[in-house]
């Protein structure tokens, strides 16, 4: 195969994975990142003895391919994982924590749903498959599988722990593209899963991950394990014009120094709100464009607390809990983050990693650092008992946070193809497309 140029634009970890790629193909690489170091959304910092993650806290590893991955690049050996009590994850329900059930005689057990809600739920297999609608919401699906309190007290919850959003709010063929495909081919979520079909190969224990250096390092070891590709750090591509034989790139250093270089393939893993901003000349099926660009987002805060561990009631057994809608509640919830992994926080004390805002309470995630310091110090004294100020906050905002997977995405999906069959050699990657996932970022090619 002849080796290209190939230019990526953004070094998160959708572009450094798939320079890592393009590398190991034998391809020359140049990546060209707009901040003064490598990472993206991947972000975490010591303060006061507290390791914070700004960004993702954690990496979920299931498939084999993503770990083989990760393992050639590296990385695995660096790797910690969480704490073997962080399978247990709490739902909040009547104002108190319920623990999430892990196997059949649990699910009985646990009151996480009414009796009348569990039986609802165990009716799945027997519920007829729906039209072939690839617009329907992830909430309509929900509420037709597996009835409306699983929505309000599963669905709910957990898409504004993964997206800060609402069921409502999502397509469930781009957010959740095995459970569209399990009804289709199966008629049932529980009778596909039961199926062994021609499935991606999986480890054989789903395993969530860090790094001693916090999330960012995942990143930092992927830059480091690029052998021949150059990345240029503070330098913003500005310009993507299409020539007759290739492609040339017009970038802006943080000295506003300008720069141009030609490439035979450029592959964008900006953020959408970034890509608005490029330049993009002479392309072909340039009416695409506004398409390309059509994304919601909502805004979101991270508020860290670190607290004494004897002025907090609550075990901490866990992973954290999620705050369905219905609790009325301002938070959205918590995750444990010192009991997920080791010295996240001081000897004696405890990091608490609260989420606030998204779809829910877009109000709330743009308020100021007092009122949320508040809102939350009230929800954890509810919920876990929190005695008292917190010794140590800091906050994250989050202007345009999770790009979602709505209707829009299939907008964006459709015109990036329209836009690569277009004009040769141009490519739409990152999190926008791919989905948000860490392990969609490090598989997308
Ligand atoms: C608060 C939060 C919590 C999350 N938690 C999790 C989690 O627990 N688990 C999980 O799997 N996922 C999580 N995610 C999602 C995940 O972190 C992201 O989807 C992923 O990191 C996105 O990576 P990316 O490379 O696609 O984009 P980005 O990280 O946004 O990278 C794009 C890069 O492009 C650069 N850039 C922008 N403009 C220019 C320009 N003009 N020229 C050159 N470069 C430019 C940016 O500086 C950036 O480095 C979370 C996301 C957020 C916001």
């Amino acid at each position: 195969m002849k080796s290209k140029r190939i230019c990526i634009i953004g070094a998160g970890l959708s572009g450094l994975s798939l320079a890592w790629k393009k590398e190991n193909l034998g391809h020359e690489v140049q990546i060209i990142e707009a901040a003064s170091r490598v990472g993206g959304v991947l972000q975490s910092k010591c303060l006061e003895g507290y390791l914070l993650d700004y960004g993702a806290n954690s990496l979920s590893l299931r498939f084999q391919d993503t770990y083989d991955t990760l393992f050639q690049m590296g990385v695995m050996d660096h790797a910690i994982d969480a704490d073997s009590i962080t399978n247990k994850r709490f739902i909040v329900r009547n104002g108190k924590l319920v623990a999430l059930p892990l196997n059949l005689p649990s699910f009985f057990l646990s009151s996480f749903l009414s009796p009348l809600g569990k039986l609802r739920l165990l009716l799945e297999p027997f519920i007829s498959k729906g039209n072939q609608n690839a617009k329907e919401s992830v909430a309509s699906f929900i509420s037709r599988r597996l009835g409306k309190e699983a929505l309000d007290y599963a669905a709910n919850p957990f898409i504004s722990g993964i997206y800060a959003s609402k069921p409502e709010t999502l397509n469930l063929a781009n957010s959740f593209p095995s459970l569209y495909q399990l009804e289709q081919q199966s008629g049932s979520i529980f009778l596909g899963m039961l199926k062994k079909g021609n499935k991606r190969k999986r480890i054989p224990k789903t395993r969530l991950i860090s790094f001693p250096k916090g999330m960012c390092q995942l990143t930092e070891l992927i830059a480091s394990s690029l052998k021949k590709t150059s990345i240029k750090t503070e330098e913003s591509v500005i310009a993507v014009e299409k020539t007759l034989s290739n492609w040339r790139i017009s970038t802006v250093s943080i000295t506003g120094e300008k720069s141009v270089f030609e490439c035979d393939e450029v592959i964008s893993t900006l953020p959408i709100q970034k890509s608005i901003n490029i330049d993009w000349k002479n392309l072909n099926a340039a009416e695409n464009l506004s398409d390309l660009h059509q994304v919601t987002h909502y805004p979101l805060s991270l508020a860290y607390f670190g607290v004494d561990r004897e002025k907090i009631k609550h075990p901490l057994d866990g992973f954290g809990f999620l705050v369905p809608e219905k609790e009325n509640l301002s938070i959205l919830g918590t995750l444990f983050s010192s009991t997920l992994f080791p010295q996240r926080a001081p000897n004696g004390k405890v990091l608490l990693t609260t989420f606030v805002g998204g779809e829910r309470r877009p109000d709330l995630a743009l308020a100021t650092e007092d009122v949320i310091s508040e809102v939350v110090r009230e929800d954890l004294s509810k919920l876990i008992g929190l005695q008292g100020k917190p010794e140590f906050f800091h906050l994250k905002r989050w202007m345009q946070s999770i790009p979602l997977p709505d209707d829009k995405m299939n907008f964006r999906k459709q015109a990036a193809d329209a836009l690569s069959q277009g004009n040769e050699g141009l490519f739409f990657s990152g999190s926008a497309f791919t989905g948000v996932s860490l392990p969609n970022c490090i598989d997308s090619d």
